[in-house]
């Protein structure tokens, strides 16, 4: 049985968005990418079992600073793991990519076979499996069940209704800090993500061709801030984003009208690194939300005082790729009653 709130991807989920990003370059947290390896394998399998696209293998582009901290160790793995990589020098990305400037731009790091996938469209391709399946789908709200003796026995339902279920998981977003909120209160953090998408002029459609890219602490506003952008999101524009925390951020009740400082920043951007976007008109703008734990691991782990209870998310602003990877590493575990591999412990509550 699946239940949701609000339904597959809706307008508050953290997954309602139209693209999100999917990449290898994981700088020091290396244990990803045989994780993100493995979800590529499993979102192609499921767009060919739903029989719809849901994976752009347009690949990623990664400009770094001097010294490219982050470029370097992602390199390290991929040479380790055996994913393909470029690095292309100055010269060669203002060759491949003319319609950017890389004037600040020393080298970049490519991934050819990275990309972004379509958020929303996936949530509702799981949904419709699991109905197809046999599993029954719900839209409620739903909250734990205990028995007498404290334990998960299912999910109460918004009408009052009771499930029983043998093990319960909670993969409720950024709303699991207020459902646990002594086992999560103070582990997660909810912060607002405004994410805008702009219109190349006539004339400058090559934007929407470009890899989908990121920039690692751009010196442009003296803040090292971290950047990157989907070219083309399903036709809803050039989407650009700053990973810069909003603040903290209510996923229920929050207003979702951009900052239009934030939005006087993305133009400031976009206009440097892509000169003939100055003037591109806004065509989509969304305020959305990160699930952060302080280290930025995801969150696969047994309620530390509810048996038969596991909590699934911490999201961090990169989970929606792994989502099929870490969703078979959660099955295992749940089915075997047992601890998650060595490399992945710090998933746990415990670490
Ligand atoms: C702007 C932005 C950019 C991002 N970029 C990337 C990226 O490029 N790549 C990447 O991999 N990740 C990215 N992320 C992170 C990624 O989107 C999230 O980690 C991921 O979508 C989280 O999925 P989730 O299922 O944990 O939460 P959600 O998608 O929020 O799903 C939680 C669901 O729980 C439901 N729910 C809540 N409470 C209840 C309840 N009581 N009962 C029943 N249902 C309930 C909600 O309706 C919701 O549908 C980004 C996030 C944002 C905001």
């Amino acid at each position: 049985m699946l239940v949701d709130a609000w339904g597959p991807g809706n307008g508050r989920a953290s997954s309602g968005g139209e693209t999100r990003v999917i990449r290898r370059g994981y700088g020091h947290r290396g244990h990803y990418v045989p994780l993100v390896t493995r979800a590529l394998e499993l979102w192609s399998e499921l767009e060919v079992s739903a029989n719809t696209p849901l994976l752009d293998r347009r690949g990623v582009l990664w400009m770094a600073s001097q010294p490219g901290e982050f470029e370097q160790e992602s390199m390290a793995t991929f040479r380790a793991e055996g994913v393909r990589f470029e690095e292309l020098s100055r010269g060669e990305l203002e060759e491949r990519y003319p319609s950017m400037s890389f004037e600040d731009i020393p080298w970049a790091m490519y991934e050819p076979d990275a990309g972004a996938l379509f958020a929303r469209r996936g949530c509702e391709v799981v949904w419709d499996a699991v109905r197809e399946a046999g599993g029954q789908v719900l839209v409620s709200t739903a909250r734990p069940a205990l028995d007498s003796g404290g334990a998960c026995r299912g999910v109460q339902l918004a009408d009052g209704s009771t499930h029983l279920a043998d093990i319960t998981v909670f993969a409720a977003g950024p709303w699991m800090p207020e459902l646990f909120p002594e086992a999560l209160g103070s582990r997660l953090e909810v912060t607002r993500q405004d994410v805008f998408s702009f219109g190349p002029p006539p004339g400058a459609e090559e934007h929407l061709r470009l890899p989908v890219w990121a920039e690692h602490a751009t010196e442009l506003f003296g803040d090292g801030s971290f950047w990157y952008g989907i070219p083309d999101g399903l036709s809803r524009g050039f989407k650009l984003g700053e990973d810069t925390s909003g603040g903290p951020w209510d996923p229920t009740h929050g207003e979702r009208l951009v900052d239009p400082e934030r939005l006087e920043r993305a133009r400031a951007y976009l206009s440097h690194r892509f000169p003939a976007l100055a003037d591109a008109p806004l065509t989509d703008a969304r305020v959305c939300q990160y699930t952060m734990r302080r280290d930025s691991e995801l969150l696969v782990d047994r309620h530390p005082g509810l048996p038969r209870l596991w909590l699934l998310g911490g999201g961090s602003g990169h989970g929606y790729k792994l989502g099929p990877a870490i969703g078979e590493v959660a099955a295992r575990a749940i089915h075997h009653d047992e601890a998650l591999p060595g490399p992945l412990r710090g998933l746990q509550l415990r670490g």
